[in-house]
């Protein structure tokens, strides 16, 4: 008994199409055939608990296997198995149900996966990599017949008597002249390992050494015998399928180094387990990444129901957590859909949302219980904080608990026990509160030193995203301003309108203006006189706060900032006319006076690591003169 047939749709020409357009993807027809094998056995096992099969179940398995010579690859599965009226019905039928669709669609598609889910071409994906393809299965029903199907890639397709005699099903691929790479151990491993790792049931590639104690030899030790036994690529109940009351921290841990073999421990985790409104299920780890700008995104994987789908789960996860590391399965997340689809789609929106509440909550837990080890951390937190509160306001809202400053003693503070603390001291005329800080501590060590003499409080911002961050907390902040140490003179940092008078006629404040201007003889430095308090520094190079941030910005390709990038560096000179040496320099000799200025002049960039090159050269050896 024969029967041939033409699969029901109305072009002739559907595989070379799916061919040439899946082309790119094609190493994908393994994890659709073994997945698809996959549900057949857990149907079975549905079958058997519901009482509805009461055939021995045994243990449920996949095989992958293949001949080089006969050029073939099998899939086999003992789950469900399919009567003939099944095969006509669900790979003739179902399995082409979107194929009219696919064709017309097929234009505007970026990528096969896109294709192959939504138009239910799972099994047909086989056509990529096959020449002809080939059923030969037994349904579980009592007494059904096996069946085989035989289909060379055209619409024709045959159905006869098979030979199978046990339940469920194989599948035969005769690889085609373009996919023979796909008959290679290696390759195909390296495929299973990709999309099988996590599946729910024991997926088989042929066998691997062991060995087993057999009888004692002549001294009583055992015998050591070697055998062949199953190579099974799963891992079937991994450790996001289990209830976290039943883990520990070393099984989060080694699952971590399972996934990324060369990497430090992660900082900590969470477990995600939510099933209302929508399923999703995960385990996200924090890894360290210092103030390391270039950390690896794309490091979560996306499952749905333990078959692996992609690292790009850029959609699916809020920005600034694609810096976290680790495992999302969820069977709600529409796979195989245009980006513009995913980001629309409200269960993905959901997701999005519960991830951000889930890691906020857990950071506030950690920051609470036991504050002191947060604080430890806080170099590699901060840098997901930050990014988190910079790019969405939601997660600043929540952020405001358990974000840390620090300041230059190394003490750290959340925002409202900063406000706190330096209100009192650093509010300015009209009432705004400055908060001072420090971007390379280092250098801006003079600064830090007038600023802690004046009983300011100065913050460390020297993390790559911390230009970011000073933007956002002056944004976000009542009445608040921020600016960098070095921006001006300290009195003028925060201007109380307490001013200082200057000892200097206004002669004597041209003369000296003229004196300095001289000396320096460059245009990019504005000289200007101030009354400042006598032990403050003579000479103070500094960059007003809203251009520097400008030009910080412009470098490192802030949107609409490349003006500011292409203006010249202007700095202010302040020189502290109540400074004692501004008197020396006035009672000098007039050779005298440019040496002395030009001294202090090249003192004060020294300070500031400014002074380089042939200008630290000369300065040098003027010193040395002098002494
Ligand atoms: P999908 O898996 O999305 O339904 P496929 O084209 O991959 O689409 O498969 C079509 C149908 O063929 C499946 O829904 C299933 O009913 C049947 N099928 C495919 N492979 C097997 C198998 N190994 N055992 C039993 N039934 C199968």
């Amino acid at each position: 008994m024969q029967e041939k047939g033409t699969i029901s749709i109305h072009t002739e020409n559907i595989f070379p199409i799916i061919k040439k357009f899946l082309y790119s993807d094609n190493e994908i027809f393994l994890r659709e055939l073994v997945s698809n094998a996959v549900d057949a056995v857990q149907k079975i096992n549905r079958l058997a608990a519901l009482g509805q099969y009461n055939g021995e179940v045994g243990q449920g398995k996949v095989e992958v296997a293949f001949d080089a010579d006969k050029k073939t690859i099998t899939i086999s599965d003992n789950g469900i198995g399919m009567t003939a009226d099944e095969i006509k019905k669900y790979i003739n039928q179902i399995a082409f149900s979107g194929a009219t669709e696919f064709l017309e669609k097929f234009k505007d598609a970026k990528d096969a996966n896109e294709l192959i889910g939504k138009f239910g071409l799972g099994f047909y994906s086989a056509f990529m990599v096959a020449e002809k393809v080939e059923i030969n299965t037994r349904s579980y029903q009592d007494g059904a017949a096996p069946a085989r199907w035989i289909c060379d890639g055209s619409t024709e397709f045959e159905i006869s008597a098979g030979d199978r005699a046990t339940r469920g099903t194989e599948i035969t691929l005769y690889i085609n002249a373009d996919s023979t790479e796909f008959l290679d151990q290696w390759k195909l491993q390296g495929i299973l390992d990709k999309y099988c790792k996590f599946l729910p049931v024991p997926v088989v590639f042929g066998t691997k050494p062991d060995w087993i104690e057999e009888g004692v030899d002549e001294e009583g030790k055992p015998n050591r015998k070697e055998i062949q036994v199953e190579n099974v690529v799963n891992t079937t109940n991994p450790i996001w399928t289990k209830a976290p009351s039943d883990l520990k921290d070393e099984d989060y841990l080694d699952f971590y180094r399972q996934l990324y073999p060369m990497s430090e421990d992660p900082l900590f985790w969470i477990h995600l387990n939510v099933d209302y409104p929508f399923n999703l299920t995960g385990v996200l780890y924090f890894p360290k990444v210092k103030n390391d700008m270039d950390f690896q995104r794309n490091k979560i994987k996306l499952f749905s129901r333990q078959v692996f789908i992609t690292d790009e789960v850029k959609d699916v996860v809020p920005e600034f957590l694609m810096l976290l590391h680790g495992v999302i399965d969820s069977p709600d997340i529409p796979l195989n859909v245009s980006r513009s689809f995913l980001q629309a789609d409200s269960n993905v929106k959901k997701i999005n949302s519960y991830i951000t509440r889930k890691v906020a909550d857990k950071l506030h837990e950690l920051f609470k219980n036991n504050r002191p080890s947060y604080e430890d951390k806080w170099s590699d937190i901060g840098m997901f904080v930050k990014y988190g509160m910079i790019s969405e306001d939601k997660f600043y809202d929540k952020a405001v608990d358990f974000a840390l400053l620090t300041n230059t003693k190394k003490e750290f503070y959340t925002l409202n026990e900063y406000k706190e603390k330096v209100s009192a001291n650093q509010t300015d005329k009209d009432g705004t509160v400055v908060y001072l800080y420090a971007s390379e501590p280092a250098k801006q060590d003079s600064f830090i030193q007038s600023a802690t003499r004046k009983g300011y409080d100065v913050m460390v911002m020297d993390s790559p995203i911390d230009p970011h961050f000073v933007s956002k907390l002056e944004q976000k902040l009542d009445k608040t301003s921020l600016k960098r140490v070095d921006a001006d003179v300290v009195d003028k940092l925060i201007d109380k309108n307490e001013p200082v008078s200057l000892v200097l006629t206004d002669d004597q404040k041209t003369k000296v203006k003229e004196i300095f201007e001289k000396a320096i003889s460059n245009n990019s430095m504005q000289v200007e006189i101030d009354a400042m308090n006598p032990s403050e520094l003579p000479v103070t190079v500094t960059m007003d706060e809203f251009m520097r941030r400008m030009k910080d910005m412009a470098r490192m390709g802030g949107g609409g900032m490349s003006f500011y990038g292409s203006l010249p560096d202007k700095y202010k000179v302040a020189i502290n006319g109540n400074h004692k040496l501004v008197d020396k320099i006035l009672k000098a000799d007039e050779g005298v006076q440019a040496q002395l200025a030009k001294q202090a002049y090249d003192l004060a960039l020294l300070s500031q690591g400014m002074l380089t090159g042939a200008e630290l050269t000369a300065f040098v050896s003027r010193s040395l003169e002098m002494i």
